[in-house]
């Protein structure tokens, strides 16, 4: 059995798991990364072409926070990767009269210094004329969020961790065996990795890999996402004509066509329970019919549109959609990290940095949010 020794082992090479690594890297650890199908990958909660990134949380500061410090460090990895992994196409937030979510965003925007524009609904007509209007009583462009090419992102996390000595490989970790100190842990083809600490950022996996801890506390749902082809030679539903948008109240969420991957379009409900290894990925019909109708209210104009591609991907939810970021309780050197719920990928590099904080002993900016005590078996979504 061959062994190798680090400071920190890190588990799943999804975006908390890549930029935990490189951020740990970054405060000088010697750190491996394994991953067991690749980073990225399509099974994985990260491995689609696009993610939303945005600001507005409503009053939701601690997020609005991360995701802004967030933006920034993606830009700036961007720019190290030379690669454009982010694409400032704006978020149009398309507010329904009762609702009270895009008020408190734009509160906060106002509070913080978020650049955002308020837009009437005739002025969305006339900027807009390609978005259909029904039961929209006003919007807000934010206007510096926009799509993380996700799985390239992420790829690209993995290869600048490298960059900096970060140990990467692709295995599956076995089953851990019960002890009071983690030392090390085998993979299923029987390398042994020792490790001070070591971080489980597994997605939807982390309920199968900490069944009694985390099974009822960490739920995969199974969602259904479709890109549609826009008509040939027809630059409306490409940004800056389209900006990505967001239409809470609606549950539905859109990405204009980025490299000509389609127009996305996709129902944020959640869906029924999901298993991330042997779930059905093949998208329903009652799913397209569900788009097809919102399709046909919001961009009339793609109502029949081929799809050119369907995903099935899984959130895996916390209870209220805050984030599980926390020691094991039996363990004192493992981190349990994810609960992604739905809204994770923006927050990957500032979930990094938050867990190379804990590992360094920093007890600075611990937010009690993240605690597994706080994790429920009793869904009630707070955080979108
Ligand atoms: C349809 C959909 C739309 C979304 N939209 C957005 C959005 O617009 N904006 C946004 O910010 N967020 C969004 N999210 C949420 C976001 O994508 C997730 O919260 C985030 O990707 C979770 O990342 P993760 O690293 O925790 O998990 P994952 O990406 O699932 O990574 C876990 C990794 O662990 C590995 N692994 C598992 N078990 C083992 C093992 N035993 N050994 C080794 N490796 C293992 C897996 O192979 C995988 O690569 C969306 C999610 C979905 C599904």
């Amino acid at each position: 059995m061959s062994e190798s020794t680090y400071d920190v082992a890190v588990v799943g090479a999804g975006v908390f798991g890549a930029w935990t690594a490189y951020q740990l890297r970054r405060t000088g650890k010697r750190v491996v990364l394994i991953d067991a199908q690749g980073a990225g990958n399509s099974l994985s909660s990260s491995g689609d072409q696009s993610r939303i990134i945005r600001t507005g949380y409503g009053g939701d500061e601690l997020y609005t926070r991360s995701a802004l410090r967030s933006l920034q460090l993606w830009r700036d990895l961007s720019a190290q990767a030379e690669e454009t992994l982010f694409h400032k196409t704006g978020v149009l937030w398309l507010a329904h009269e009762d609702d009270p979510y895009p008020i408190r965003t734009r509160e906060t925007f106002h509070d913080l210094g978020i650049p955002f524009e308020k837009l009437t609904t005739s002025e969305l007509g006339q900027r807009y004329p390609q978005i259909g209007l029904d039961r929209i009583s006003w919007a807000m462009l934010e206007i510096d969020g926009g799509i993380l090419s996700a799985r390239k992102a992420v790829q690209a996390v993995v290869r600048e961790a490298i960059r900096l000595g970060v140990e990467y490989f692709e295995e599956a970790v076995g089953p851990l065996t019960p002890k009071s100190n983690l030392d090390h842990i085998v993979t299923k083809s029987g390398r042994r990795i020792s490790a001070g600490s070591f971080v489980f950022a597994c997605g939807p996996w982390l309920p199968k890999i900490f069944p009694d801890l985390l099974a009822g506390r960490i739920q995969p749902t199974r969602q259904e996402v479709f890109y549609f082809a826009a008509p040939a030679g027809n630059q409306s539903f490409t940004s800056p004509a389209l900006p990505t948008w967001i239409d809470f109240k609606d549950e539905a969420y859109g990405l204009p066509n980025l490299e000509g991957h389609g127009v996305k379009v996709a129902i944020d409900r959640h869906g029924p329970p999901f298993d991330p290894d042997n779930g059905n990925r093949v998208v329903t019909e009652e799913g397209l019919v569900e788009v097809r109708k919102y399709l046909a209210a919001r961009l009339p104009e793609l109502k029949d549109a081929p799809v050119i591609e369907a995903r099935v991907c899984q959130y895996e939810n916390t209870s209220n959609g805050d984030f599980l970021i926390d020691c094991h309780p039996e363990f004192e050197n493992v981190w349990l990290v994810g609960g992604g719920s739905g809204h994770g990928f923006k927050h990957g590099p500032v979930v990094g940095e938050y867990v190379a904080a804990r590992i360094e002993g920093s007890k600075e900016g611990i937010e009690p949010r993240f605690s597994l005590r706080t994790k429920a078996s009793e869904y009630q979504r707070e955080v979108y």
